[in-house]
Formats: structure tokens, C-alpha cells, sequence
């Protein structure tokens, strides 16, 4: 918790847990994003598989980094539904709430993934900082075709921490291997609701109806309507 004394200025439309979290452009910047040292100068769209790891590992909130509570929130696309794994890390309810206002993808401002977050970056001045190791247009490993594809639909899934499991899904011959929350029975998912609808896609482009995914996995789950 932050202490008040320390925060005298309350931050407009930021929850308190995440008042010690560091800003850019007035935006909280998530505990998961690539960031130099100074962690005012994120990579905007770009993750840090490092924090990411430890997230999962940890049981850590992706945007304040402290541990999850229970229930936690996950953030996912149909086709994690169909894969059974949550491949973002979990979310405290009321980080979720603040990242969908102003995260541009889950509130539907920005119909494509920014194309190469890392086209443009500038060094800082830390020798210590990782910056000194990333490279121009690197890509998410297991996730090689999201960025500059169209948006999708996402969804917004409670679960108890009592369910929390990592797991991976080995590769095959469409997609890349998977690590993430599992999503499959036992893990009992309390609350699903839809955040954003998926970006109108060229027919060449649409691989998935994201309704009838939805539909599938509600009978897969044996969800019934919003609950
Ligand atoms: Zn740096
Ligand atoms: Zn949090």
C-alpha cells in the first residue's frame, strides 16, 4: 500500500494501488512493459519477458507488479479460449478496470496492433540499463503474428486463485508454443464478459468468428449467460 503521507497528490482516475506505479504521458506504466531503468520511458506496447516470467511465476499483477488477490482477472481472446491458456498475466480487478480505460487495444480507440513497437528507441544513458541489449523490430516470442494484425475480441475472465496453474501448450505445425494461466477444467471461471469487439477484418484476414468461438467455449465450459 502507498502511504498517503508520501502521495500527497491525489492522481485523477488512478486507483490507489496503483499511485506508486511510475507514469508516462500520465498513463500508469504497466509493471510488464518494457521500460529502460527509469521506468517513466516505456516501450509502449512492447513486454519485457523477463517481468512477464516473473509475473507468472509469482502470481503478480501485470500492471502494479504486487501480488494477485482473489479472485484475479484475466484478459483473453477467443483463441486463447480455444487453446486453454491465458497467455497475458493476471490482473487485480481494479487494475483491469483502469487498464481497459485507458489501454488503446481493450478500449477499441486502435483497430491494429502497433506494427514494430521497437522500430524506434533511443539508448538512455544507464550502462546498466537493458536497452543496451534490445534490438530494432524484435518480435514477442509465441505470439508472432499479433502485432500489425488485426484487433480481436476481448474478454474479460474472473477466476479464483485457488485455480491459478501455469501451463504450456506445445507447439505444432499453426501455432507457437503457449505459456500462460490455464483456462481448462478444474480452473473455474467465475464472471466472463465481453471488453471489446474484434476490429473489422478483410475476409482474407478473418480466421475465427470470434460469437461462434465464444458460443463454443461457453458450452465447453458450461458457462450460461453473463453471471
Ligand atoms: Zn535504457
Ligand atoms: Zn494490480
Amino acid at each position: 500500500m502507498t502511504d498517503p503521507a508520501n502521495n500527497p497528490a491525489p492522481k485523477a482516475g488512478i486507483p490507489a494501488r496503483l499511485h506508486a506505479s511510475p507514469l508516462s504521458a500520465g498513463m500508469v506504466v504497466p509493471f510488464v512493459t518494457l521500460a529502460h531503468t527509469d521506468r517513466t520511458r516505456p516501450i509502449w506496447g512492447k513486454l519485457d519477458p523477463d517481468r512477464v516470467q516473473k509475473a507468472f511465476k509469482d502470481r503478480l499483477c501485470q500492471i502494479c507488479g504486487d501480488p494477485l488477490g482473489d479472485p484475479f482477472v484475466v484478459y483473453i481472446r477467443p483463441y486463447d479460449f480455444r487453446t486453454g491458456v491465458a497467455v497475458e498475466a493476471g490482473l487485480h480487478p481494479e487494475c483491469g478496470q483502469y487498464s481497459t480505460a485507458v489501454c488503446p487495444m481493450l478500449a477499441g480507440a486502435m483497430d491494429r496492433h502497433n506494427p514494430n513497437p521497437l522500430t524506434e528507441f533511443r539508448r538512455c544513458d544507464d550502462p546498466a540499463c537493458t536497452c543496451a541489449l534490445w534490438r530494432a523490430a524484435e518480435r514477442d516470442a509465441g505470439d508472432p503474428v499479433r502485432e500489425g494484425t488485426p484487433a480481436e475480441a476481448w474478454y474479460e475472465a474472473s477466476i479464483s486463485l485457488a485455480d491459478y496453474k501455469i501451463v504450456t501448450n506445445p507447439s505444432d505445425q499453426h501455432d507457437a508454443p503457449a505459456v500462460g494461466i490455464s483456462l481448462r477444467p478444474p480452473t473455474r471461471i467465475g464472471r466472463l464478459r465481453k471488453i471489446r469487439d474484434a476490429a473489422p477484418a478483410p475476409d482474407s484476414e478473418r480466421h475465427i468468428d470470434p460469437l461462434a468461438m465464444t458460443m463454443a467455449v461457453r458450452e465447453f465450459f458450461g458457462l450460461g449467460e453473463h453471471h
